[in-house]
């Protein structure tokens, strides 16, 4: 996997005169050549608006666009490319289903339940929801090790459930939820599934068929794709039965004072000048790590997660927060008597990147009783040796502050 690094021109840079070790991919992973270049292409040679353009850069760029749509469909194995809807990212189309599926299907007295390890983009929209129609918010327990129990969750279940709203892969402890035995429980008391897939979908195969979700919801960005482009999936029927969320072009078929009748799916959801450059550029990324194979890709991540657990077990008063038997691609940490930002700043000027703080899941954090971590995310490109620079640069920090 070393030549891969070739393909990402930011692996080169330095950082305070080192070189860069950058270990913070599940906040953002870096944009392989392809996404820059076709970012490049488009804006050099077909930029256009799309779909309602006869001439032939419209044509370009829509064909391009409604590309990337069918590269999704494949990459989370939809049954139709209608259940394909672009969003900014994973919180818009979180948001999306809240104020849509959410504002239409839930009453005073539902139950929605979400885990205690939820980012907060997963907790606030049902919160707000919840609020507006005086409905319940549960939490599923996390316990010590960092997983959710399963039979706790299903003690929460209840002919109430309306709604479950669970993270696949934890982006603070990495630990890997039993999703597909969860939607099946909540399918048995006849609720729906949003799965929060921001950090699975660029470590493990998703099939949202297979896995049965009634809604699923990623982000460019972490998948080795631009910002500001993302996917809400949703199985057909509850698409089309969905209110409209966002008003304006695109989403129409006809409009007049009278009476206004709205576009088919996925058009439906997608008001205005989509995000057409970064919407293109996508489909390069999925095609990336399709041309490596996710099963390459996650072999490689599960040396490097094996490897770092245990360089990073030996460092004396270094704790892992989260230590599920099904984890993915991070380590989370506290050192003894030192605050995580410390950690972090002087990691930086030894060129390490690391996210140090509450993640966006300060409940979690609160559960634990700690104000946040240090996190080290890894990624295809990431070698051991880099770990190695991160175990001593720890050991120099120890030293330093302690
Ligand atoms: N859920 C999880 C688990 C995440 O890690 C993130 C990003 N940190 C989000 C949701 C939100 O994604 P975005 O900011 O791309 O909308």
């Amino acid at each position: 996997m070393k030549d891969v690094r070739l393909q990402f021109p930011i692996l080169d840079r330095l950082v305070k005169d080192k070189p860069l070790v950058y270990l913070d991919n599940a906040a953002t992973s870096q944009k392989p050549l392809a996404v820059i270049e076709a970012l490049s292409h488009y804006y050099s040679h077909y930029n256009a608006n799309i779909h309602r353009g006869i001439h032939t850069l419209a044509e370009e760029a829509t064909a391009a666009y409604e590309a990337t749509r069918y590269a999704v469909q494949d990459f989370i194995g939809a049954a139709s490319v209608e259940e394909v809807i672009f969003t900014r990212g994973t919180t818009e189309a979180i948001n999306l289903v809240a104020y849509t599926w959410g504002r239409q299907n839930i009453q005073a007295g539902d139950e929605i339940i979400i885990s205690g390890m939820e980012h907060h983009s997963n907790i606030v929209p049902w919160q707000i929801l919840c609020a507006e129609k005086s409905a319940v918010l549960k939490i599923i327990p996390v316990s010590d090790k960092g997983e959710l129990s399963v039979q706790e969750y299903k003690a929460l279940l209840s002919e109430k459930t309306k709604l479950v709203a669970l993270v696949q892969v934890s982006n603070a402890l990495g630990t890997v939820n039993p999703v597909k035995e969860m939607i099946e429980a909540a399918h048995q008391v006849g609720a729906k599934v949003l799965i929060d897939g921001a950090q699975s979908a660029v470590h493990l195969d998703i099939d949202v068929q297979q896995m049965d979700c009634d809604f699923f919801a990623f982000s460019g960005h972490k998948v080795y794709g631009p910002t500001g482009v993302g996917v809400l999936y949703g199985k057909k029927e509850l698409l089309e039965a969905m209110p409209v969320f966002q008003g304006g072009g695109e989403m129409i078929k006809e409009v007049s004072f009278e009476r206004t009748t709205y576009n088919e799916l996925p058009y439906k959801y997608e008001a205005g000048t989509p995000n057409i450059a970064d919407t293109i550029a996508l489909k390069a990324a999925l095609d990336f790590i399709s041309g490596i194979g996710k099963e390459k890709i996650r072999k490689h991540e599960e040396a490097l997660l094996a490897y770092a657990t245990a360089e990073l077990s030996a460092i004396p008063g270094l704790e892992i927060v989260g230590q599920a038997k099904e984890k993915v691609s991070l380590v989370s940490f506290n050192i003894k008597g030192i605050h995580p930002q410390d950690i972090g700043i002087l990691l930086d000027n030894l060129g390490i990147a690391v996210r140090t703080g509450h993640h966006c899941t300060q409940p979690l954090m609160k559960r634990f009783g700690i104000p946040g971590t240090v996190r080290a995310s890894f990624a295809l490109y990431n070698q051991q040796e880099e770990i190695d620079v991160l175990v001593a640069g720890l050991h120099k920090t120890i030293k330093m502050l302690s």
